[in-house]
């Protein structure tokens, strides 16, 4: 019998529930066979498919010959004092990516990538430092969560639910990598899969305003939009894309992606306060104008600083003063307190593995063509 290389095998990991329906389709097998095998990967982070009990021994052969259920690779764990776990996973091209799993005391949420880089290019982000490399894969994406799940234990098995929330905040801009996204975000909230509950799955966003406005007619999941600042000239400087989406165009979109949500009644302001550039008071007053009469919660975030940057974090009374007025105004606000600093786990210190600075110049350089085409597009 000759045996196929498991290059030329299917992934089934790679595969959303109607992926994985037309999959068995095409081998003649009825749908309910997708959801027996949906159950084994998902919820049990099954990889071998002898271990499908429910599955026909002649179809787990046929499986074993076409198929494959390949996740990337675990190439370290660290563990932080405070309990926060960062795992590099490499990946078949050689590429490393960085997931986060933080526990707090009701929740434990998982922190995952969507792309290898990040092409928006913030200012204040190591992960756009890095300049663009490649969309991840459904595999890569939905791999993470599995790691992680495997590494606690399946809920199915233990009963607890350890992961409670997935949020995309790892390296990566979602919506510039849709589809893959998209069948992720089905597959956290797909009870035959992670089962999640859409107001726990969270994608933020830096403010891509065509695919935001069109997310609802894929998947529901709550909404955190990364602003920065409260004006146009500021945000144009700390977050490009906004000299294509400006701050009126995005606070439209966010009113009408909350009008249409089941997930999200708010939205979470994401606000990265950095020393001089956009803490002051005067910011804090002009932020709390243009949020008013949009639902929301405001999430500020002590700058995290990384090698190669120049910005700093603010200082605690500044931090203590911009929180005080936007809550003064009514606004819900919480300070992010940093998780996992002594392993690089923390926001926006994400980069995965490739710190040589000859390949990260080049990789800027690609990454200004395309920014730039997304400008004038
Ligand atoms: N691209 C998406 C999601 C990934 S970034 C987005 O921008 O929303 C996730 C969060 O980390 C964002 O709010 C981002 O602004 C924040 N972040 C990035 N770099 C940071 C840094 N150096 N310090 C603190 N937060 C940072
Ligand atoms: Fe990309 Fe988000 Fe980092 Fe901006 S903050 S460069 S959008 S990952």
């Amino acid at each position: 019998m000759t045996t196929t290389p498991n290059s030329e095998k299917t992934n089934l990991l790679n595969l959303s529930l109607p992926g994985l329906k037309d999959f068995f389709a095409d081998l003649g097998e009825k749908p309910f066979r997708a959801i027996q095998v949906l159950k084994w990967i998902h919820q049990y982070g099954t990889e071998d498919f002898d271990d499908m009990s429910n599955v026909s021994k002649s179809l787990r052969e046929k499986l074993k010959e076409i198929a494959v259920i390949a996740s990337p690779e675990v190439l370290s764990q660290q563990i932080s004092k405070d309990g926060t776990i960062k795992w590099a996973l490499k990946l078949e091209s050689g590429q490393a990516i960085e997931t986060v799993f933080i526990p707090e005391k009701n929740r434990g949420t998982l922190c995952i990538s969507s792309q290898i880089g990040c092409v928006v290019d913030c200012t204040f982000c190591s992960t756009g430092a890095q300049g663009f490399s490649r969309n991840l894969q459904l595999s890569e994406i939905i791999g993470q969560v599995w790691h992680a799940m495997k590494y606690f234990g399946s809920a199915k098995v233990t009963g607890n639910r350890t992961i409670s929330n997935v949020v995309f905040m790892g390296m990566g801009e979602p919506l510039l990598n849709f589809e893959p996204v998209v069948a992720a975000m089905n597959l956290l909230l797909d009870d035959n899969a992670y089962g999640l509950s859409k107001r726990r799955v969270t994608l933020s966003t830096s403010g891509i305003l065509p695919a935001l406005d069109k997310l609802l007619d894929y998947t529901d999941v709550a909404l955190a939009v990364s602003l920065h600042a409260p004006n146009d000239e500021l945000r144009n400087e700390l977050v490009p894309i906004n000299k294509k989406y400006p701050i009126k165009m995005l606070l439209n979109s966010i009113k009408r992606y909350l009008e249409r949500s089941n997930a999200a009644r708010k939205v979470t302001v994401e606000y990265v306060l950095i020393d001089g550039v956009n803490d002051t008071t005067d910011h804090a007053h002009e932020l709390v104008k243009i949020l008013s009469g949009i639902p929301n919660k405001i999430n500020l975030i002590p700058f995290n600083p990384f090698p190669g940057s120049s910005y700093k974090t603010s200082s605690q009374k500044a931090i203590k003063a911009f929180e005080q007025i936007v809550q003064s105004s009514g606004m819900i606000v919480t300070t992010r307190k940093t998780r996992g600093e002594d392993i690089d786990a923390a926001c926006g210190q994400l980069a995965g593995r490739v710190n040589d600075r000859t390949r990260r110049m080049e990789r800027k350089e690609k990454n200004s063509i395309k920014i730039n085409t997304i400008l004038d597009n």
